[in-house]
């Protein structure tokens, strides 16, 4: 079992982000410390997580009595409230507590989040928007895109590669992409090998830089 300080978390404003985050900690068997400014909605999670605390996160003392500063992990959900957010994160960083996660509102406010000390920031509503739009428009099924342009996309099998086999379909030197996991009607996935023969309406799970995922689920 891993030791007592890494397998807990502090979760910083439960609002519908940080309520996700710390639920999901819980089911993970995280133990999380969730903070929150405001009685109602704590009252709403003690039952639900290791412990929850009122307290007002921009506060030093009010932070080290709950024993934040020995944490290892944090996760600032601090949604509007932008002082607050940029406040709780730099007094997490004067803890020099090893990873602190941080959620930001637009890319002037990640940037500020990493100058004070989030070792990483998400931009939820955007990230969560640009995906959307490659859904709406292309024919993926789903769309990740990771740093450095790279994407993966669950699509359906091209009409080229249909009764063929991977290493026949020739997918990767046509298309820049790599199968890596291939989906029959009604079974789970499995691992994309050169012998996987491909059938009409197989799903497939592409990686490769984004432009030519994208290209490659235009294909029918
Ligand atoms: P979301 O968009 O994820 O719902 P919100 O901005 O609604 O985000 O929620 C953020 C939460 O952070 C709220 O529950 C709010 O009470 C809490 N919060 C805001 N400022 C502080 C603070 N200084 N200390 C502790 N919690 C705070």
């Amino acid at each position: 079992k891993k030791d007592n300080a890494t397998n807990r978390a502090v979760v910083i404003g439960l609002g519908r982000f940080g309520g996700s985050v710390a639920m999901e900690l819980m089911r993970q068997r995280t133990e999380v410390l969730a903070i929150d400014s405001n009685p109602k909605i704590v009252d709403r999670y003690a039952d639900r997580v290791t412990h929850a605390a009122v307290a007002d996160s921009t506060d030093d003392d009010a932070l080290r009595q709950l024993g934040v500063h020995r944490f290892h992990r944090a996760v600032v959900a601090i949604g509007t409230d932008l002082e607050a957010s940029i406040l709780t994160t730099s007094l997490l960083g004067d803890f020099a507590i090893p990873s602190i996660w941080a959620k930001g509102l637009s890319r002037q406010h990640a940037s500020i989040l990493e100058r004070v000390g989030a070792h990483h920031v998400v931009l939820p509503e955007h990230d969560m928007g640009e995906r959307v739009a490659h859904l709406v428009m292309g024919r993926m099924l789903d769309y990740i895109e990771f740093e450095d342009d790279y994407a993966m996309v669950k699509t359906t099998a091209p009409a080229e590669a249909v009764g063929r086999t991977l290493g026949e379909a020739q997918l990767r030197s046509k298309h820049k992409i790599t199968v890596v996991s291939i989906k029959r009607r009604g079974e789970g996935f499995s691992y994309a090998t050169a012998e996987t023969v491909v059938r009409a309406g197989d799903l497939l799970i592409v990686a490769g830089k984004a432009v030519d995922t994208e290209r490659f689920a235009e294909l029918t």
